[in-house]
């Protein structure tokens, strides 16, 4: 059977997560329709202990959505008008558009290609220069693969910078023996249907040692309010359903299995494209990669694209466009003059099917068809 003849592949894939997961799921959620509790309840609670649990987090606080996440955990560490908050372009448009949404001026930096997330030297270089005065970085550990905490934390700690991880694509990744989103001083995750842990609609969670900030998180997400109907501070309505909460437990349960499947998927991946001419992702010492993204770098990248769009087989690009030159946000963004790595990346990314119950199969289809134009 050629390629083209065969099954589409899809390059994320959410329904097949359900269907794995169909009796539990559908289980979890019958429960919830019959509770008569549908926000912010036992579900929730659960869910946060068991997320904090997880990932050996004092607090996890469960919210709308990771864009919310990233607002919360900066409105909570204290940043707003006028702050500037130093992130990258590599990313999503919603780490950025958090930053503005509390009125905090983003400061980018660029990316180290070897991991695609936040170069040290570049943030040292800003908060020593044009960033000096900044109030916290948001770094993103991006595809799955961490940051370069140690280095992060120590220019921050010299600089008095807040550290909120941006974990919507690293959910049980590991840097240095302690999973993404425990290392700085707050963290946000998103629960997007496609994402490592994703619920069957939107959620986020914030993650914190520190209690006072949880309390404040808490708070924010719900009107201010510790006691209900009055508002102690100004905050918003940034709450999780108990149906995804529900959801995410039962999916939180086979996260670690569902990332060993990915990191088992990349390493087919890994060795069905070894000698080609290609840049195939790398993982950094002491760090364990979830492959949210298996993205691989070529300069024939929208040939690829095509053929194997012919083939039946989806790719993506994250991200196309780097921020600071997209029509919201070119021109005005502070730091986007010096983005180089950022900017080559955008040209040559792609990034190959991946989710946990692609078949040893379609990972080899996807190898002969890059092979067949590439070799
Ligand atoms: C998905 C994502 C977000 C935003 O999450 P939403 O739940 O879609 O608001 C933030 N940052 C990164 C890096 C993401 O991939």
């Amino acid at each position: 059977m050629t390629p083209s003849k065969a099954q589409p592949i899809l390059s994320a894939n959410p329904g097949a997560g359900y269907q794995r997961l169909k009796a539990e799921l559908d289980a979890a959620v019958a429960r919830v329709l019959q509770s008569g509790w549908y926000i912010l309840g036992r579900e929730n609670e659960a869910f946060e202990q068991e997320f904090a649990h997880y990932l050996g987090a004092a607090h996890a606080l469960g919210v709308a959505n990771g864009t919310d996440a990233v607002e919360l955990a900066l409105r909570a560490a204290g940043i707003g008008p006028g702050d500037l908050v130093v992130t990258v372009a590599h990313t999503a448009v919603a780490t950025v558009a958090a930053i503005e949404r509390i009125g905090a001026r983003p400061y980018l930096v660029d990316i180290s290609p070897a991991t695609y997330t936040l170069n040290p030297a570049a943030l040292q270089g800003a908060v020593a220069g044009p960033a000096k005065g900044a109030r916290a970085v948001v770094p993103v550990h991006l595809y799955g693969h961490p940051a370069d905490m140690d280095a992060i934390l120590k220019i921050a700690h010299e600089n008095k910078l807040t550290v909120v991880e941006d974990c919507a694509q690293a959910h049980g990744a590991f840097y240095r023996g302690r999973r993404t989103g425990t290392i700085g001083q707050l963290s946000a995750f998103s629960f997007y249907p496609t994402k490592n842990l994703g619920a069957l609609g939107d959620g986020g969670a914030v993650a914190t040692h520190d209690p006072a900030l949880a309390e404040r998180v808490r708070l924010l997400r719900q009107y201010g309010w510790r006691e209900r109907y009055v508002s102690e501070i100004p905050g918003l309505n940034s709450r999780l359903d108990e149906m995804q909460a529900a959801i995410l437990r039962v999916k939180l349960a086979h996260l670690d299995a569902a990332n060993a499947r990915r990191r088992q998927i990349a390493a087919h991946y890994s060795q069905g494209l070894a000698g080609l001419p290609l840049r195939l992702p790398t993982t950094a010492a002491g760090c364990e990669h979830v492959f949210h993204q298996y993205t691989i770098e070529t300069d024939q990248r929208d040939a690829l694209q095509q053929t194997l769009h012919k083939a039946g087989i989806g790719s993506a690009v994250l991200y196309p466009v780097p921020i600071h030159l997209q029509p919201a946000y070119r021109g005005r963004l502070q730091g986007a003059d010096r983005l180089p790595c950022t900017e080559a990346a955008a040209g040559r990314i792609l990034s190959l099917p991946m989710y946990p119950e692609l078949e040893d199969e379609q990972i080899a289809s996807v190898c002969r068809t890059i092979r067949s134009l590439v070799a």
